[in-house]
């Protein structure tokens, strides 16, 4: 085909999460958990629910006194005992007798029903009973849920509210897990200015640094946004030394391609721990990753939003999943259709921001979200895309009606 040999997508990707490991496991309180993936199967500390209580708030009862009571057959009994959720107590229910209990109080020794509060006259020194319970009636028993030592939640889980509740019914005040990673995110380029503040001639505001970080918090990471740096050397590098002992990875943008100030692979490319290269891939062609000297892993990404959004998606989302213990990280493509048709480079594999219809019952249907095109440059038509579609290096042009992948983006 001629020209250089470009890495292909597939292969960096790989060679991204081949890198990465998961970050060593610890213990952390169940209220910092939410979002980490579990490192070890969680076992039930207790049986759950953990004794016999009542379903309902009503009488603890021997049913043997109550056999064919009934609206027309009331039976009045004394009751001897008050127990609500929390009790200690452990009053004998003995024949003849009863006990007020509320919902989730443990049965007293003796009794073995509950009539609900519904089928008596709520008595509180007697009781008139109109109902005859069923055997067992309203009872929860102890290990009806999870018995001792079974398993709650399997390693490899990403924690949900509905993970946290199962793990604090089980007896658990703190899960083993695979922290979230720390990732600082540092825009490059003199031109960059805070976003809000009135650009100078030749100035524009820094967008890359709030999509990385916005980024990696959906993707599961704490972010640290350092904001933008000129692209001078030395204060790039020192830069990174200050922060990279304070995380676990470094997202960069800009400053890697081949202009006269492309500072980030002036002073990383030197390192034999980093790669860089030319990806077969478009946006996103010149890319960068590795580690510093000190092991922190570091994307460099180029510096044209939309390229930063691809590249985050493809390859910065996975490895940071990776890191966080997904056993398989690889982004989830699902058939779309295109409704029109559009250019893709030949010999690069094309990721095309789209907006994406969800046709009832039938296939997503997409279409570039940018009004001008796939310019790398159009931060504008970002806000549009729902998604990315994928074209294969070898398409230089997908018609309406062609079957694309598609990469759903956070929502
Ligand atoms: P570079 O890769 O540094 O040559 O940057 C490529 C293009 O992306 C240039 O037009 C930059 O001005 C632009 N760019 C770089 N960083 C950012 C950023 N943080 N926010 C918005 N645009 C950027
Ligand atoms: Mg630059």
């Amino acid at each position: 085909m001629g020209g250089p040999v470009k890495r292909s997508v597939a292969e960096h990707q790989r060679a991204v999460l081949a890198a990465l490991e998961p970050l060593p496991a610890r213990d952390v309180p169940l209220g910092g958990a939410g979002g980490a993936v579990l490192a070890a199967d969680v076992h039930s500390r207790t049986p759950i629910p953990l004794f016999d209580n009542s379903a309902m708030d009503g009488y603890a009862v021997r049913r043997a006194d109550l056999i064919g009571a009934g609206p027309d057959q009331p039976v009045t009994l004394p009751v001897i005992a008050d127990l609500p959720a929390g009790t200690s107590e452990r009053p004998d229910v003995g024949p003849g007798t009863v006990a007020r209990i509320m919902t989730g109080a443990p049965m007293p020794p003796g009794a073995d029903a509950v009539v609900p509060v519904e089928d008596t006259d709520a008595g509180t020194t007697t009781v008139t009973i109109t109902a005859e319970p069923a055997e067992a009636a309203h009872i929860r028993r102890a290990g009806d849920d999870l018995a001792p030592g079974e398993v709650v939640l399997r390693a490899g889980t990403r924690l949900t509210a509905r993970h946290l509740a199962a793990a604090a019914g089980a007896g658990h005040g703190t899960l083993t897990v695979h922290p979230r990673p720390r990732v600082a995110v540092i825009s490059t380029g003199t031109e960059l200015v805070e976003p809000g503040s009135t650009p100078a001639w030749g100035q524009i505001p820094d967008s890359n640094s709030y999509l990385l970080a916005q980024s990696v918090t959906e993707a599961g990471g704490t972010p640290v946004r350092i904001g933008a740096v000129p692209d001078d050397e030395a204060e790039f590098a020192r830069l990174l030394a200050e922060v990279s002992p304070d995380v676990d990875a470094i997202v960069l943008s800009g400053g890697v391609s081949v202009g006269a100030f492309d500072v980030v692979k002036a002073v990383l490319a030197p390192l034999p721990s980093m790669w860089f290269g030319p990806l077969a891939m478009q946006p996103g062609k010149p890319q960068g990753f590795g580690r510093l000297a000190d092991g922190t892993v570091v994307f460099a990404l180029p510096g044209n939003p939309v390229s930063v959004y691809v590249s985050f998606e493809v390859f910065v989302r996975p490895g940071l999943r990776r890191l966080a213990g997904d056993a398989d990280p690889r982004p989830v493509l699902v058939d779309g259709v295109a409704e029109v048709g559009w250019r893709s480079p030949p010999g690069r594999e094309q990721y095309m921001p789209i907006v994406m219809d969800d046709g009832a019952g039938g296939p997503v249907r997409v279409r570039p979200s940018a009004r001008r095109g796939s310019g790398s440059h159009l931060v504008g038509g970002l806000a549009g895309a729902d998604g990315l579609a994928r074209v294969a290096a070898d398409v230089d042009e997908v018609r309406a009606g062609d079957t694309v992948a598609v990469l759903r983006g956070a929502s």
